[in-house]
């Protein structure tokens, strides 16, 4: 594997990292100030547009459909940098789950369909949402869902309780999975639909409260439930029956961004620390960077997060020369050792800032509060543990079913 960045990207990151530090992280402060997402939406509109301008937007779609065109390792490398704010991704028009969403539409999408709900995805005027995971049924079997899409002349009727369906509040529409084919086998059954968010018969209960916070706008999860909601058939997206083929495809390019992604949390996190604890005095002229205990958390960190990003990177090159089937086994690594780096990373910047840590006066506590989901969500990491396990096992002759 070659590390180097060619030339092309070293200029893309240099202007990304420039506007991350003069338009970006300045708006943390402003939107813990105001409280909320939906306040700073004007000025978060204005530095989007500066993207725009700048040639940086919707930076992992092809340039025909108006992206810069950057490969999966590419934007691995943006992922990164954007990742080191929690409104990054936003900013530049690649967040999770628009993101998946644009890819999906772009790859199964009919051209109405392109037309109707990609495009306006791609130039930033709508948002969307995915809806698959639902509170009674378990997020770890997606193959037995209870949301059901039956056809009634040439529309579907859906009907299912669904929750954690991000940024659902202020979206255009959802993507939602149903099962539409109960008798086919499990991992035929269900399908992708998409569903106006103004359709009758699709209800957003509330944004569910995470850790204290209720969110809003874009940073939200939703409760949502379907009753009687219909839709015209042509809003199947892809084959019928084709909801876990689909998800699969969104979800390996999608789990190298968020690993990015979090290793951009890494690294603000790790340089807050090391700031912290060499500024830090605890008596005069003895600053917290002395301890030893602190230069081993730092040392530590240090290394983790260098494996962690070769990790990734290195799923992400094999993605492209092999394809996302043969990735399988990389792609549950990355997902699970990642997560967990992130986590014990965040903990210890705290650590080190003290009460500070616990504030909201450094981007420490936001991460710590909306991360810890990232153990949970994109495939439980005890799900990707069994993935492989299940794989070396079977090298030495045992086959776990
Ligand atoms: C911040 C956040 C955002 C999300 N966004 C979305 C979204 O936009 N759209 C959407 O549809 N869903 C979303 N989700 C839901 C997410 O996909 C599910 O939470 C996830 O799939 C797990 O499902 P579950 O919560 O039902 O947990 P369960 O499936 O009930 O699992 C509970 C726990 O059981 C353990 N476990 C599971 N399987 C195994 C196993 N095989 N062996 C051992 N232990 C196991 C794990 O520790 C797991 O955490 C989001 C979740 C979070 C936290």
């Amino acid at each position: 594997m070659d590390f180097s960045l060619p030339d092309k990207m070293s200029g893309v990151i240099r202007e990304v990292v420039a506007i991350m530090k003069s338009e970006v992280y300045p708006l943390e402060r402003l939107m813990a100030e105001r409280g909320s997402f939906a306040a700073i939406k004007p000025e978060l509109s204005a530095v989007r547009d500066k993207v725009r301008r700048a040639g940086l937007w919707t930076p992992q779609l092809p340039k025909e459909l108006g992206g810069m065109g950057l490969t999966l390792m590419e934007h691995a490398r943006v992922s990164e940098e954007l990742g080191r704010s929690p409104l990054g991704h936003y900013v530049f028009n690649c967040q999770a789950p628009d993101a998946g969403n644009m890819e999906i539409l772009h790859q199964f999408g009919t051209p109405e369909q392109k037309d109707r709900w990609l495009m306006p995805l791609v130039r930033g005027e709508i948002r969307s949402c995915f809806s698959m995971t639902e509170p009674d049924r378990p997020g770890s079997n997606p193959t037995w869902l209870e949301t059901t899409a039956r056809k009634d002349g040439t529309d579907w009727v859906i009907d299912g309780h669904k929750w954690f369906t991000s940024s659902a509040d202020g979206a255009a529409f959802a993507i939602v999975m149903a099962v539409t084919d109960p008798d086919a086998p499990p991992h035929a059954r269900a399908s992708q639909i998409i569903v106006p968010t103004d359709t009758p018969g699709f209800r957003r209960l509330r944004n569910i409260s995470v850790m204290g916070h209720g969110g809003d706008d874009y940073a939200s999860h939703a409760e949502v439930v379907y009753e009687g909601c219909r839709v015209p058939q042509s809003n199947l997206l892809g084959p019928q029956g084709g909801g876990f083929l689909i998800a699969q495809e969104r979800l390996g390019p999608g789990r190298i961004h968020h690993c990015m992604r979090w290793i951009g949390i890494c690294e603000r996190s790790f340089e807050l620390m090391c700031a912290r604890a060499a500024s830090r005095e605890m008596s005069p002229g003895k600053p917290l960077g002395t301890k030893q205990i602190v230069q081993a958390w730092i040392a530590e960190s240090r290394a983790e997060i260098h494996a962690a990003r070769l990790m990734v990177l290195h799923a992400a090159w094999k993605i492209e020369k092999e394809g996302l089937y043969e990735s399988r086994e990389e792609v549950s690594l990355i997902k699970f050792f990642v997560a967990d780096v992130m986590m014990k990373v965040i903990d210890r910047a705290i650590q080190v800032h003290g009460a500070l840590g616990v504030t909201d006066d450094t981007p420490l506590a936001t991460f710590y509060r909306h991360e810890r989901g990232a153990r949970i969500y994109d495939g439980a990491d005890e799900v990707h543990k069994v993935v492989v396990a299940k794989r070396a096992l079977k090298r030495f002759g045992l086959e776990v079913k």
